[in-house]
């Protein structure tokens, strides 16, 4: 099938994007990397009458260090992402995450932006913004609003993010002191959506795991944090019992779902499986900032 006609417009600041929204109303689309909203169009899930690209905007670019985070504008691709410096050095668990991110391609095209506002329960940004306690900064007629990740993700495909909203950047804060993470991903090729996959970050000493945030994706139909099992391992010293504690807190807490190639109870074991092997990265792993 092809895309439904459509008009479209090349704004060059955040401004004039904002009067396109406010002109057109629910009948326009943001248009950031494409590699969502092509494939929607071109299956007549969506039928905006007019684009809006965001590609020219110079506000929504850019990975930069403000104060005590990390600010990656909309429009960075997941790209950008792979090969930043800064990435690198202060959110390692976005390097992690990024080459199971589709292709190369799409990686080239797909943004930070697109992904988290697509809100997509088997993508990679949403679960590691949850596990990074990151911020979402939208911008509307009302000015801009800071939504933490956590109040973010709403249910399958739905954020907080409201009709007359764009998302503008995301915020990270940056660890101080020892911390660890963990990703692990199951895919049924490279580069598919993930079957199940973790997000994991601790701040880590002697007297155990602390600030512990464990994020899935492709569990359950949205971004999921399971609280409860993270609260289990706050401030403990970890141990062979402590993990199967953890384990069977996570399989009662989180009820995963079925997809077309795994049955709920396959997804749970696999989840356990990936809790236990991060639990011991995130033990064995912590660097100081
Ligand atoms: C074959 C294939 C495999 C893929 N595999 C994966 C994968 O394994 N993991 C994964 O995470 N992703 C995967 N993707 C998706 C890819 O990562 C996209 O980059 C991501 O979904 C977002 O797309 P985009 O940035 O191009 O946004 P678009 O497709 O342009 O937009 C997506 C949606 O977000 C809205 N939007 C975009 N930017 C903003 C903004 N700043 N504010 C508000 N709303 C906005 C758009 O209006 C649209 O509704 C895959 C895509 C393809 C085609």
């Amino acid at each position: 099938m092809k895309a439904p006609a459509f008009s479209y417009a090349r704004p060059i600041s955040l401004a004039e994007v904002m009067s396109l929204m406010t002109e057109h109303g629910e009948a326009a689309r943001l248009l950031a990397g494409g590699q969502t909203l092509h494939a929607t169009l071109n299956m007549r899930l969506s039928e905006p009458s007019i684009l809006i690209d965001l590609q020219a905007v110079n506000e929504l670019k850019g990975i930069e260090r403000v104060g005590d985070v990390l600010r990656i504008g909309a429009m960075v691709t997941h790209t950008e992402i792979e090969t930043s410096a800064l990435i690198k050095k202060h959110l390692p668990l976005l390097s992690a995450a990024v080459p199971h991110i589709a292709h190369r391609a799409i990686r080239n095209l797909g943004t930070f932006g697109g992904s988290i506002a697509y809100g997509d329960p088997a993508a990679e940004w949403p679960a590691c913004l949850l596990a990074l306690d990151g911020v979402v900064v939208a911008v509307g007629p009302r000015g801009e609003r800071r939504i933490k990740a956590q109040d973010f993700f709403t249910g399958l495909y739905s954020t907080d993010l409201q009709e007359d909203e764009l998302i503008l950047a995301c915020e990270l804060p940056l660890r101080t002191g020892a911390h660890a993470f963990a990703f692990d991903e199951l895919a049924r090729r490279h580069g598919d959506y993930a079957v199940v996959g973790l997000a994991a970050t601790a701040s880590t000493n002697a007297t155990g795991l602390h600030e512990v945030r464990l994020a899935w994706l492709g569990a359950v139909s949205q971004p999921y944090r399971s609280t409860k099992t993270e609260a289990l391992l706050e401030g403990q010293v970890l141990s062979d019992a402590l993990i199967t504690q953890a384990m069977q807190c996570l399989k009662d807490e989180m009820l995963t779902d079925a997809d077309l190639t795994h049955s709920a109870a396959a997804k749970s074991h696999l989840a356990g499986v990936m809790l236990k092997r991060a639990l011991h990265t995130l033990n064995q792993t912590a660097t100081v900032a």
